[in-house]
């Protein structure tokens, strides 16, 4: 089959031909729909030296952990329901079915998963993935082509939202205006909050961010962020949510923040970074870290979706077919007003 196949470090991914998956028991095949680029594999294609804890990626290994697609191909063993023909979106981890943590859901947890996209298992980046059966969900047959491809961002941004035990009402605060900030304001719209507001340093992304839940939309590259907050709320946030996850955005998110308020870390950041603790101590923050999703989340975004109670199909800014993708990848490593780009095997 075709896929987009990881070379090395710092050079572009090729279009290549490798073997087609066969389905472990427990496992499905599906023919891939559509795969999104995330800013995670980004990083992983030129991470050189295996910095922020991360070993480099393997020699021709295959990313993409944002996919959806139809399955072609059902291994033994799976006796959920799931049929050939049927479209699913699947966490993009294989657990082993029976420990604690699968059973419950948490599948990141199970000791022994295994990632797809990741290293351990080709990811979407190809016309053919391999799943678990477990962790797929069967998507609405009304989705849009690609619509499934959107659960992963959509419950990294809820998982966001249920850590920060967001109340009605309450007050929040977005930095960071890429696909998981924006998914976080989805989320946080969707929960009731009064005040959604989004910064970002890039204006454009900024304005995208009105359309996706946000009350308000602050360019931090000309305005001071909590002042034009404050304006805005009236006070400073409830919550505040760190989706940007470089060197000094944790901080940020702690200046940001006001007394005895929370502080939710979701951008994930792969360099060492220095907080001042003088400054959350004394306004007693709670400092909270939100990291992947539950496969229930996975099924709540699907519904929520399908009942037209959240509103995501505009987050997808581009597709593009194999021909065009190593371009399409490259160019998301520079300044750019993409959200989510798709990569979609059958399209010429
Ligand atoms: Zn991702
Ligand atoms: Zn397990």
């Amino acid at each position: 089959m075709r896929a987009a196949i990881f070379r090395k470090p710092g050079q572009r991914l090729e279009l290549g031909s490798i073997d087609d998956p066969t389905p472990g028991p427990g496992e499905l095949v599906l023919k891939v729909e559509a795969c999104g680029i995330c800013g995670s594999d980004l990083h992983i294609s030129d991470n050189h030296d295996g910095s922020g804890g991360m070993p480099p990626l393997k020699p021709d290994s295959v990313m993409g952990h944002e996919f959806c697609g139809e399955i072609v191909a059902i291994g033994s063993g799976v006796d959920n329901g799931l049929k050939e023909g049927m479209r699913v979106a699947s966490l993009p981890t294989i657990g082993c079915g029976r420990c604690a943590p699968c059973l419950t859901g948490d599948v990141k947890r199970c000791r022994d998963a295994r990632g797809i996209g990741l290293g351990d298992v080709p990811g979407g980046y190809a016309q053919y993935v391999r799943v678990g059966a477990a962790e797929s969900l069967r998507l609405p047959e009304h989705f849009g082509k690609g619509d499934g491809a959107l659960i992963e961002p959509l419950a990294v941004g809820l998982r966001a939202a249920v850590r920060a035990r967001l109340q009605p009402g309450e007050h929040a605060l977005i930095a960071g205006a890429g696909p998981v900030g924006l998914a976080t304001a989805i989320w946080c719209r969707h929960f009731g909050a009064r005040h959604v507001v989004v910064s970002d340093l890039n204006a454009n992304r900024a304005e995208t961010a009105a359309r996706f839940g946000a009350t308000e939309a602050i360019d931090a590259s000309k305005e001071n962020v909590i002042e034009r907050y404050k304006q805005v709320a009236g006070a400073r946030p409830d919550i505040v949510f760190d989706c940007v996850g470089v060197p000094g955005s944790m901080q940020l998110a702690i200046d940001y923040a006001g007394f005895d308020s929370r502080v939710v870390i979701v951008g994930v950041c792969m360099h060492e970074d220095r907080i001042m603790p003088v400054k959350p101590v004394t306004k007693e923050l709670d400092l909270i870290f939100a990291y992947c999703y539950l496969r229930q989340e996975f099924g709540l975004c699907i519904d929520m979706l399908d009942q037209g109670r959240i509103e995501a199909s505009g987050l997808i800014t581009d597709r593009v077919g194999f021909d065009g993708f190593a371009d399409a990848f490259e160019a998301l490593k520079t300044p750019n007003t993409q959200v989510k780009v798709l990569l979609e095997p059958d399209r010429a």
